[in-house]
């Protein structure tokens, strides 16, 4: 059987967009709200890593700007007076939670060599043991592409991805203003999980607009690429969502999951399953929980009672026992419009109604996880 295992590291990153309203204007609310998901995930034992946009946009208000300048040495300025600003803010974020901040400032030269990326993993695994929050940035006043395009991230999203990878974080979730990947295209919806990240889903992505603002979803799709090749499970979701951190640690969040590739099958099925959020509830009678739970067999059209919501083939669904107790999830492959004329009948009787279909089972043990 396989059980979720215990989150031991994440690393979040958050927008200017969800720490700020206006230009430079702080979201004391916001700020105070992620503080208190971030300390309660701590508390539970998982380490929590933050990469922090916020800089430009913190010294443009401090600085009286409203459009973000061109000139390099100004943005460079506006970093340097936005950064202790954001550092500030994130200690006294945390001060009720008697969690000590620890600013960590990279450019992408840092992490190119392989003595100097080990050694900012090592400091930042060192940070993790004090007990600390590391707080990352790009190092701004350094670093700009006008002058040095190799020395530049570009922009969060991507160091984000980076430092994701090199500690061995489990997730990487990245909190700015968009809700998820949206289907523009198609069901203008938020694509609730992808599998696999292709031209398809890249044609999704469109670029920024706000003033403060710099990757915009395709930076976040092509940072979820990075990241989910290093075996992290990504989320891209609205920072402004309540309690959206233990929501989508608990399976239920909103936005969208990119699962992690390259992992053995056992594993997918587990980040599949657990993280997608179910479309619906099949009802089992007694007779299936144990064959579901304890023989590992699939499930049945005979064992089926009825169904809650509305799914389609192919969906992933939880599955209930008689009291309601759901204590399994699966890849369904009928949809719920097919569940009342299958519920209860057995193979043989299942077999005239679909002459074309070679596999009868309505969740195949394959496709199915045991919460
Ligand atoms: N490093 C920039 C800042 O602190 C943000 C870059 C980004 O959001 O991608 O303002």
């Amino acid at each position: 059987m396989i059980s979720v295992k215990q989150l031991k590291r994440v690393v979040v990153k958050l927008g200017t967009g969800v720490l700020t309203h206006g230009i430079g204007q702080l979201d004391a609310g916001r700020i105070a709200a992620i503080c208190a998901q971030v300390a309660e995930l701590r508390a539970k034992g998982t380490e929590v890593i933050i990469v922090s946009s916020g800089a430009v946009g913190l010294g443009m208000g401090r600085l009286g700007l409203s459009r973000k300048p061109k000139e390099v040495s100004k943005k460079q300025a506006c970093a340097a007076v936005g950064q202790s600003l954001l550092m500030q803010t994130w200690q006294r974020g945390f001060e009720p939670h008697s969690l000590t901040v620890a600013q960590v400032l990279l450019t992408r030269e840092d992490l190119r060599e392989r003595d100097r990326c080990l050694s900012v993993k090592a400091v930042l695994n060192q940070l993790v043991a004090y007990g600390t929050i590391p707080i990352i940035n790009e190092n701004d006043t350094v670093s700009a592409a006008e002058i040095n395009a190799m020395l530049k991230f570009g922009d969060n999203d991507t160091l984000s991805a980076m430092v994701a990878s090199l500690v061995e974080a489990q997730h990487l979730v990245i909190l700015s203003t968009a809700p998820g990947l949206i289907d523009m295209k198609g069901t203008g919806e938020i694509v609730p999980v992808v599998e696999k990240i292709t031209p398809a889903i890249e044609a999704m992505a469109g670029g920024t607009t706000s003033e403060t603002a710099t990757g915009g979803m395709i930076s976040k799709i092509s940072a979820a690429k990075l990241a989910t090749k290093s075996g992290c499970g990504v989320y891209i979701a609205s920072g402004a969502e309540d309690k959206v951190l233990q929501r989508i640690f608990s399976g239920v969040g909103p936005g969208t999951f990119f699962v992690p590739s390259g992992l053995p099958m056992e594993a997918k099925k587990l980040w599949l399953a657990y993280f997608q959020r179910p479309a619906g509830t099949i009802a089992v009678n007694t007779r299936a929980v144990p064959v579901l739970r304890d023989e590992g067999r699939s499930l049945l059209a005979i064992g089926v009672t009825g169904s809650k919501g509305e799914f389609a083939s192919g969906d992933v669904v939880s599955i209930a026992g008689p009291d309601g107790t759901v204590f399994a999830r699966g890849k369904v492959a009928f949809g719920s419009d097919e569940i009342p004329a299958i519920a209860g009948k057995s193979s043989d009787q299942l077999r005239p109604l679909y002459p074309s279909r070679k596999h009868l089972e309505v969740v195949h043990r394959n496709d199915l996880v045991l919460l």
